[in-house]
């Protein structure tokens, strides 16, 4: 559901005050936001503070993050579709690098979120300030910008356009999941479809999306099948600790450093995976070369 439109504002500018929504879970709970709600819906100032500057010294544990896995299925099937596409671990990179930029950013205060309970069904955070990397314009900069790095290193066109395509395929399924928080270009518009609010269904997508991504890279690639099943293995993990292990109550620095660390171990898994496995038509080409 979108929210009215009124007058166009900048990219980077949040509107002043947190969406209704916000206000209204929290206060059914009468529970905080974060560790200090008078000051935790920043109007973008640079003398006042933002959430994260409030909660910033909050010292709770911080059990999970807002990890998405099924954000990996388009770079398994990136990896899937061709040969020329760029390494596995370079693809997870691709995957999860508006997500990545995200949590950077919010620990430098540029984006912000919160942690609302009851916001939303599987997870309590509230996303309202991101127009750097979670709008469509945002996103599709951060593909341009990363499918030209990728063209660079590699001289490969190919390559690079399915890293750009990777980066991009972030935003449509965030739009799937996500509350209305996401925006065109950082306007006060915000979209988003909430199936994030429906556990049923959103938990068999999430899954159905990695099983076609695992399934698509196992049957386009040949190696052994071990190195594979372990990253599957541990993605089905973290995303299991995200969905069932209890909730943050607060935002601390934690939640955006947990959430980074573990993006890069599995980015470092799938790099390993992508050295194990070579694509079927590459391995065809090396085993005709070789009888040869
Ligand atoms: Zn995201």
């Amino acid at each position: 559901m979108a929210v009215p439109k009124t007058a166009a504002l900048p990219l980077g500018y949040a509107p002043a005050g947190p969406p209704p929504i916000a206000a209204t879970a929290t206060k059914k709970r009468g529970g905080r936001i974060g560790a200090c709600s008078a000051v935790s819906a920043p109007a973008r100032s640079d003398s006042e503070p933002t959430a994260l500057d409030c909660d910033r010294f909050s010292r709770d544990p911080v059990p999970a993050t807002t990890m998405y896995i099924g954000h990996f299925a388009p770079a398994l099937a990136a990896s899937a579709a061709t040969p020329d596409a760029p390494r596995l671990g370079t693809l997870f990179v691709a995957a999860q690098l508006v997500d990545l930029a995200f949590f950077a950013f919010v620990i430098m205060g540029v984006e912000n979120m919160r942690v609302v309970p009851g916001i939303i069904a599987m997870n309590p955070m509230d996303l309202y300030h991101m127009p750097y990397t979670h709008s469509l314009l945002g996103a599709t900069l951060w593909g341009l910008g990363f499918g030209l790095a990728v063209l660079a290193v590699t001289r490969n066109l190919t390559a690079g356009i399915w890293a750009a395509v990777v980066v991009a395929s972030h935003w449509l399924l965030d739009l799937l999941v996500h509350r209305p928080d996401l925006t065109l270009d950082g306007g006060p518009q915000k979209l988003g479809l909430g199936l994030w609010d429906y556990p049923l269904l959103a938990i068999p997508l999430e899954l159905a999306l990695i099983g076609l991504g695992f399934w698509l890279f196992l049957r386009n690639s040949r190696g052994p099948v071990g190195p594979p099943l372990i990253l599957v293995a541990v993605m089905l993990l973290f995303q299991a600790v995200n969905w069932f292990a209890p909730q943050p109550e607060e935002m601390s620095i934690a939640l955006p450093l947990v959430a980074l660390l573990s993006y890069a171990i599995l980015v470092a898994l799938a790099r390993w995976v992508g050295t194990t496995r070579r694509h079927r038509r590459a391995a065809g080409l090396a085993m005709a070369r070789y009888r040869r």
